[in-house]
Parts: C-alpha cells; sequence; structure tokens
C-alpha cells in the first residue's frame, strides 16, 4: 500500500477527530486543510501553519547550507566512514533504533501503520519497517515526510495505529505530556511506542529544545497515560555523559576537526576513551549492567511502552 493511501485508512481531522474526504476537509468541523508540496498539513490553528512555514525556511536553510558545504570525494567517504564508526563501534541514536525494534519484533498488531514521529529525513526506515508499513510525521515538511502535523495533535483516529517511534524527539516538545496523550488515544492495544530521549545533552535546534528526562519521569509520563513500561534502558555510562559535553560543546569549535579525517579519529577517541572508562567503571549502560537507584545519570534513555 502507498503511504498516502495507508495514511486516508488512519487519517482524522486533529482538531474534531472527524473524518478527513479526499480534499482533506473534514466532514465534522468543515476545516480545510492545505497540501504543501503534495503532502496534506493536518495542524490545528492558523499559527501552527505559521510554525511550518516558519520551520520550513529553516529546513531550507540548513539543506542549502549543506549542499553549498558538501564537497565529495574525501569529504564524503570521511562522511561515510563518521557515519560507519559512530553507528556500529558506538551506541549512537541507529545502534538503539535496531536494538528497539529486536525488542519489539513481531509483537505489534498486525497490518497497522507505524508512525516516526518528528522523522525527518527517515533516518531509520529500515529498521522501522520491520515492524510494519512506515508514515513520516514532521512538524516541518522534508523531502522524506508524509503528514505535516503536530505531535501535542496527532490527525489520526483512535486506537488506529500499531506502532509510534520517537528518536530524540521528546526534548523539543512544549508540552510532552500532550504528545503521551494523543499516544495513548491513538495506538491500537497491543501496539508500542518507542523512542529514545536524552538525559545530559547539551541543548541543540535552538531555540526549540525545552527538555529533558530521567528514568522516573519517562516512566511516570507513561504509566500517567495507562501505557504499561516494558523498558527503559539507559544509554552511555558517567564518563561517557561527561566527555559527551565536552565534545559536543567545546571539541566541536576545534578548527582541527574541519581537516577531513581528523574528525573521524577525533570522534573515535572520545567515544573510544569514554567507552573503555565506563567498562572499567562498570557503568557504561545498556549490555554493561542494568542502572541501580545510586546510577542513574546517563547521555539518555531508550524505552518500550505499550498500550495495554
Ligand atoms: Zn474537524
Amino acid at each position: 500500500m502507498q503511504s498516502i493511501e495507508m495514511l486516508r485508512s488512519v487519517a482524522a481531522c486533529p482538531v474534531c477527530r472527524g473524518s478527513l474526504d479526499a480534499g482533506w476537509r473534514c466532514a465534522g468541523c468543515a476545516r480545510e486543510f492545505s497540501v504543501v508540496d503534495g503532502r496534506p498539513a493536518l495542524v490545528t490553528h492558523p499559527s501552527a501553519t505559521a510554525d511550518v512555514a516558519k520551520d520550513n525556511e529553516v529546513v531550507r536553510a540548513q539543506a542549502r547550507a549543506r549542499d553549498g558545504s558538501s564537497r565529495g570525494g574525501l569529504r564524503a567517504l570521511a562522511d561515510r566512514v563518521r557515519e560507519m564508526v559512530t553507528a556500529d563501534l558506538f551506541a549512537d541514536d541507529r545502534t538503539q533504533v535496531r536494538a528497539l525494534v529486536d525488542a519489539v519484533e513481531g509483537t505489534l498488531p498486525a497490518g497497522l501503520p507505524v508512525v516516526d514521529v518528528g522523522a525527518c529525513e527517515q533516518y531509520y526506515r529500515r529498521d522501522l519497517e520491520r515492524l510494519g508499513p512506515v508514515l513520516a510525521l514532521d512538524v516541518a515538511l522534508y523531502g522524506a515526510t508524509d503528514v505535516i502535523a503536530d505531535a501535542h495533535a496527532m490527525p489520526f483516529r483512535d486506537g488506529s495505529l500499531g506502532g509510534i517511534v520517537v528518536v530524540e524527539v521528546l526534548e523539543h516538545l512544549r508540552k510532552p505530556w500532550k504528545f503521551f496523550e494523543e499516544a495513548a488515544r491513538t495506538l491500537a492495544p497491543g501496539g508500542v511506542l518507542l523512542g529514545v530521549a536524552p538525559q545530559y545533552c547539551p541543548t541543540h535546534g535552538f531555540p526549540n529544545d525545552y527538555f529533558r528526562y530521567t528514568r522516573s519521569g519517562l516512566g511516570s509520563l507513561a504509566e500517567n497515560e495507562g501505557l504499561a513500561v516494558e523498558a527503559i534502558w539507559p544509554i552511555g555510562g558517567h564518563w561517557g555523559t561527561l566527555l559527551h559535553w565536552y565534545w559536543a560543546n567545546r571539541a566541536r569549535e576545534n578548527a582541527l576537526r574541519k581537516v577531513p579525517g581528523v574528525g573521524v579519529a577525533y570522534h573515535a577517541w572520545f567515544q573510544g576513551v569514554a567507552k573503555a572508562m565506563d567498562v572499567l567503571d562498570g557503568h557504561a549502560g545498556r549490555g554493561n549492567g542494568a542502572p541501580t537507584a545510586e546510577h542513574q545519570d546517563h547521555v539518555g534513555w531508550s524505552f518500550v511502552f505499550r498500550k495495554r
């Protein structure tokens, strides 16, 4: 099934939850939703649409900057090596997503879509497709976006989704509890909410960076909406946390990093040293010992919550 047909099969008005016709007009409240570049913008109010437009400007500017700086050749090779080093040797987001998918594969209600919330360019599509057909939701329009929408007012029918994925998104939501309410509403019984959220992570995406999460905070957000906590796994140990700060806040500014290949070595050195120290310390996060009441400080958490 095409993404657009899949979307139509589960879409609802984000304001009144009425059904939407072929022209994205609500049968309940008669709102008409616009279509941007072929993708429906199922947002709740005019200012949300203005936010989308503003975000899109930022996205386009970032894309232009990226295109302008891509030099191909050695630079592209360095990027590829960096990706391999961070994804396969160290626990970056893709590693976390794979572990989450491994943990729940085959347990979701069959045939229902899995919505990647804040999907950006759908970096995890290949892994997420193991769970079901994937729909990419984002508040800004990216090439991979299927529906432009706000995580605080999801444009889906009650109980229509098999899974919802939020990777490094919860910190960017103004009212994360609203999103959990929406996740509990839109998931079908047995459906899962999977994600990764930071605890000690430098601010990023200024100004849209609002929250950090403890293990208890994440569990509480889920349980408040009746979602069962199946797993909350720590990411990174104490040294990783410390060096992650140094890396993101200070090392990033180092001119040496701009030399092709040096960034990879630099990154590997920091990640490698931190990981080795955490393993020696016995607090390396997932796969290296469960967190205890005394050790609740990590770079972040990955989690599995399930609709009962
Ligand atoms: Zn409506």
